[in-house]
């Protein structure tokens, strides 16, 4: 397999040693690795990704949910341009900051009065956290196992052998474990909790959708000891017109934004009741916050094009599309392979977002296998498996991907019973 990808991609594989000579892995983003080496993409259209080989693949992947509007979207690129005409940052306030800023409160506007920008969803959530301990002048965080908030900011299941986490008082309980969470939280000292972190779904942790009842009870429970609730929608805002937490009923404290909301420049944004945000009004608040690009004017303007593409119908049809594809792909699965009590091969997540899993002694043979698989046969996904769908995406792409789907499961039936 591995000669054969190398065959196919020549100029991937040169590009891919050049770059190891200057780049630790050749890379600038650790989940961008992909063994043997990963291909190198030269140009996107619409759904399409082609690499410098030559090849094109349906993109699957959408930038990790981030490339809603799928590549090159015309109307992101002609409010771009138009924006560059007048020069794209100028160390002071500018007339596109006001805009976005104004069409994300009224989306989210459930919790949300007032909102800053930064450059990713990692800063968001590290705003959020001081935020939380300033309004509560209390430490500890409370997030959970699975969890992803950022580079600095993840809790994964199996902890790596160093972490790099930024150094708040962090406490961890189970995801989806009301009875733990409450010994946990019953077990701290009184007055210590500052915030609760947390995602409507949890997703690089393997696209987990929390439970109703337990996402309800940290609400309250935040609410109880007195501390900040903070949901992370950078990924799951896309999940309904005003972020999952309308689906949900929940109204956070703080909510960070991310991803999609920059029409797919670099973003991050944090907003929330007007009197923790008043906490960062340079005129008489406690809290500063800093960074050159926060109001750039390529993203600012950007993303007040993406979020107008982004309407209510849109989000669901997108939402409806990514569940067609699930339902078929869960379709498959049980009719080839037959409803195991331990499938070796599911499906989880939640309408535009959602993840393809292997389990069992041979998960990590299998996830490599299906990931290959694909872009032999012209689809590219995440390397675990995560998928997100991009408004480009069509009915056709759903089938095609189904019946490479249906390809793999005959191939390696063996394997997957
Ligand atoms: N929170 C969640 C839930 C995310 O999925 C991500 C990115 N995958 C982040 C935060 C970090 O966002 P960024 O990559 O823009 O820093």
């Amino acid at each position: 397999m591995q000669r054969r990808y190398a065959n196919r991609n020549p100029k991937s594989l040169a590009f891919y040693n050049e770059t190891l000579k200057h780049m630790p892995g050749a890379n600038t983003r650790t989940v961008l690795h992909a063994l043997p080496f990963p291909l190198t993409i030269s140009h996107g259209q619409s759904t399409t990704l082609f690499s410098v080989d030559g090849h094109s693949y349906i993109d699957f992947l959408s930038e990790y949910s981030a490339g809603i509007y799928g590549h090159s979207n015309a109307t992101i690129k002609a409010a771009i341009v138009k924006a560059l005409d007048g020069g794209w940052n100028f160390g002071g306030k500018n007339q596109y900051e006001g805009e976005l800023a104004k069409i994300l409160v009224e989306r989210f506007g459930n919790g949300m009065d007032m909102i800053r920008f930064c450059n990713s969803g990692t800063e968001a959530n590290l705003m959020a956290i001081g935020a939380a301990i300033g309004f509560t002048g209390k430490q500890k965080i409370l997030a959970f196992i699975g969890g992803y908030h950022g580079g600095p900011l993840s809790f994964p299941e199996a902890s790596p052998k160093y972490s790099m986490n930024a150094k708040y008082d962090f406490i961890l309980a189970p995801y989806n474990d009301i009875k733990a969470t409450k010994a946990i939280l019953s077990g701290l000292p009184p007055d210590s909790l500052a915030a609760i972190l947390v995602e409507g779904m949890q997703g690089a942790g393997g696209s987990i959708p929390g439970q109703l009842d337990f996402l309800h009870y940290l609400r309250m429970a935040a609410t109880d000891y007195e501390a900040l609730f903070i949901l992370d929608e950078v990924m799951t805002s896309r999940l309904a017109y005003r972020g999952l937490q309308s689906t949900l009923g929940i109204s956070p404290d703080i909510t960070t934004l991310g991803k999609w909301i920059g029409g797919g420049m670099g973003i991050g944004a944090f907003g929330g009741r007007r009197e923790i945000m008043e906490m960062f009004d340079p005129r008489n608040g406690k809290l500063t916050h800093s960074g050159t690009f926060n109001n750039n004017v390529v993203t600012m303007a950007a993303g007040i094009a993406g979020c107008k593409i982004m309407d209510e119908d849109t989000v669901e049809k997108l939402n409806a599309l990514g569940e067609r594809l699930r339902n078929f792909i869960d379709t498959s699965i049980e009719k080839l392979l037959g409803a195991a009590a331990t499938p070796k091969m599911y499906t989880t997540g939640l309408g535009s977002l959602f993840n393809i899993t292997f389990a069992g002694p041979e998960k990590d043979v299998l996830h490599a296998v299906f990931y290959h698989y694909l872009l032999e046969h012209g689809i590219y996904i995440a390397t675990r498996g995560f998928i997100t769908m991009n408004i480009e995406h069509t009915e056709e792409h759903v089938e095609t991907f189904g019946k490479v789907i249906e390809g793999f499961l005959a191939e390696y039936r063996d394997a997957l019973v």
